[in-house]
């Protein structure tokens, strides 16, 4: 099987969202493309229903995404969209908005997921 990721959130088959009251209920497809290895993941179900048809990301939807999920490490959402915006070693220089406008949505979930996990240690 092709691994697909979320165009949204950049979770794949392997790196799922946790949703639930006590975060042990696994995200799953709304839409995804073998061919394509691209889907859309039950938590950003709010992305624009043309986005998902075409398997297209949205910057600015992924932006409130990553704050979202960035809210632990920073204490707030404004904080995680300055990290958005901002160039990081971790990522080439490059900024997270970038590595999502050109379809590499997966390393910065990576990003995302090594800063939750220092947070959480
Ligand atoms: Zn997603
Ligand atoms: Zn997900």
């Amino acid at each position: 099987m092709r691994i697909a990721v979320c165009i949204g959130c950049g979770c794949d088959d392997h790196h799922t969202c946790e949703l639930g009251p006590f975060a042990d209920i696994p995200c799953r497809w709304l839409r995804v493309s073998r061919p394509k290895r691209l889907g859309v993941c039950t938590c950003c179900h709010g992305l624009d229903f043309r986005n998902q048809a075409q398997l297209r990301p949205d910057v600015e939807f992924s932006a409130l995404r990553f704050a979202e999920l960035l809210e632990p490490v920073y204490g707030d959402r404004d904080e995680g969209l300055l990290w958005y915006e901002r160039r990081h070693h971790s990522l080439n220089g490059k900024t997270p908005r970038e590595l999502v406008a050109t379809g590499n949505i997966r390393r910065v979930r990576q990003a995302v997921n090594r800063m939750l996990d220092e947070v959480f240690l």
